[in-house]
């Protein structure tokens, strides 16, 4: 029987002190041990701490210190359920993980492993599977096959460009020069966005396989996990995994003896935004200022070091053994074929559950709002959802039907970004929100190229100007052309997509601006 918690929040530290204690001595019956596993994330933050029992597959919300002796003397001794402490709604008691309306909804594959196994443990990830399609690699296919296979799935990146992954690794195998590396974006930036980070915390060893798996592909043998330095934990267990995952060797000289070596270090962020950007990001990994540069050359062709560099985000790489284990077919049947597979989404703002959540590729927003969501606090009206954080842009009540992929969020002049998603209700001031999210990129500028610099700073200073009454109507005209000035001059995607905010919510919401104007006059 093991207990599992989600990590850390809302003081499930205290809850595992509580029970370790007592279950260390406890033997049921004559050989059945009861032990306390400590997990990562399960996604459903707004319960949180979860308690999960096992093997009843009980699971249990918001649990206190308090709790812990009745859980232990009823469930853990007896096998009964604790019902006031199971998730209910509209007078249905639900006792099992999979039953809840905020998971039933969800296809969680790269988050699988979340909340049910410890990250701490390489075990625990050989248990469920992990390493086999490291082993089907290394030892049933050439590198060119393993390209085809991501090529054929149709695999895009999951960071927010959407780029083809297969495409890439192509590129990179294809150069002359034969020092590659392959690095992971785990600089995940957005506000409210934490998707990389509950892989990074709950399953590490997912990510790690697929990295290894891409630098099989491209011939690399050094890695780089870019991880921001305000995720203590997961640099701690991606260390953690790395040393495991060496001494059992998946990692380093001569992988179980296939030859091919590889090793991978970790480098930590300082917390600037733009070092999400690849040029940036290899350029902070090579010790220099994280500042994007202009290309050509691509990443792929001198990317880090000067040398040809695959780079794909977290979850990019969380999918990659999956692919190999089940192929491509398998994979390309999950959501749009052109947009195949699950995506992670940080589900936040007023909505009644707010939490981590995976859906399949093209999964309607009003799916994610009102069914995995629970609809909004208090039943008050939707306004807007943000999607895509800073970089992203706003999907209004019209738009509730749309399909959350690449392709349909960019005819909506939106896009996924890394997957934050930010419900917003009727009280919501829009102005204010484009406001904070200039004011985000604002500071987060590099300074490098003047659209952005300076660009960002004006159109800042009006939003500034609006919100305390002091707008003219002649700013909403200057707020759009500026946007539009900084999106097509732009040295980075950072410029590019910043003023975006802006310009979608003065194109929805034009009146609401208006009235900020006429009002205060
Ligand atoms: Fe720096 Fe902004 Fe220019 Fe990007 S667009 S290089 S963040 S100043």
């Amino acid at each position: 029987i093991y207990d599992r918690f989600c990590e850390m929040a809302k003081q499930s530290e205290g809850v595992k002190v509580e029970f370790v204690p007592e279950a260390e001595d406890t033997v049921i019956k004559e050989s059945c041990h009861v032990g306390v596993k400590k997990s990562g994330c399960h996604g459903f933050c707004e319960m949180g701490p979860l308690v999960r029992i096992e093997p009843y597959n009980y699971i249990y919300i918001k649990v206190k210190e308090e709790d812990c002796e009745e859980i232990f003397n009823e469930t853990i001794l007896h096998g009964r359920p604790v019902e006031r402490l199971m998730y209910h709604k509209d007078g249905v008691v639900y006792r099992q993980q999979e039953e809840i309306p905020f998971y039933k909804k969800q296809t969680r594959l790269v988050l699988k492993n979340c909340g049910h196994i410890d990250a701490e443990n390489i075990n625990e990830y050989l248990a469920v599977g992990g390493y086999q399609a490291l082993r089907k690699v290394l030892f049933t296919m050439e590198p060119s096959e393993v390209i085809q296979v991501i090529s054929d799935s149709n695999l895009r990146g999951r960071g927010g460009g959407g780029f083809p992954t297969g495409y890439k690794w192509q590129q990179v195998a294809r150069q002359a020069e034969k020092i590659r590396y392959v690095v992971c974006n785990g600089d995940e930036g957005d506000p409210g966005a934490f998707m990389d980070r509950s892989v990074m915390e709950g399953d590490p060893h997912k990510m790690l396989e697929g990295m290894i798996i891409a630098a099989y592909a491209v011939g690399a043998q050094e890695g780089y996990v870019y991880v921001r330095a305000e995720y203590p934990l997961a640099v701690s267990r991606l260390k953690t995994a790395i040393a495991q995952a060496e001494e059992a060797g998946f990692l380093g000289e001569n992988i179980l003896g296939s030859g091919f070596s590889f090793h991978i270090h970790i480098n930590r962020g300082a917390g600037a935004f733009v070092c999400g950007e690849g040029s940036a990001l290899t350029a902070s990994i090579e010790g220099q200022r994280g500042m994007p540069r202009t290309k050509p050359p691509r990443t792929v062709e001198q990317g880090l070091f000067a040398k040809p560099t695959v780079l794909n985000n977290v979850e990019t790489y969380a999918n990659v053994s999956m692919i190999i284990l089940n192929g491509a077919d398998w994979y390309k049947s999950i959501g749009p074929e052109k947009s195949p597979g699950t995506k992670a989404f940080a589900l936040t703002g007023s909505v009644k559950n707010t939490g981590l959540i995976e859906v399949p590729m093209g999964t309607k927003l009003r799916e994610i709002v009102y069914d995995i969501g629970g609809g909004l606090k208090d039943d008050i009206p939707l306004k807007a959802v943000q999607i895509g954080g800073p970089s992203g842009g706003c999907l209004v009540t019209d738009d509730l039907e749309v399909s959350l992929d690449f392709d349909s969020l960019k005819s909506k002049g939106a896009m996924i970004g890394s997957g934050g998603l930010v419900v917003m209700d009727e009280n919501t001031c829009l102005v204010e929100v484009a406001r904070f999210f200039m004011n985000f990129t604002q500071n987060e500028s590099c300074g490098k190229c003047v659209p952005c610099r300076e660009g960002t700073k004006r159109m800042l200073e009006i939003l500034e100007r609006i919100v305390a009454g002091n707008g003219t109507l002649e700013d909403l005209d200057l707020l759009e052309e500026l946007g539009q000035a900084i999106t097509d001059t732009a040295l980075c995607g950072l410029g590019k997509s910043a003023a975006l905010p802006v310009l979608s919510t003065l194109k929805n919401f034009r009146q609401e601006y208006i009235e900020h104007v006429v009002d205060k006059r």
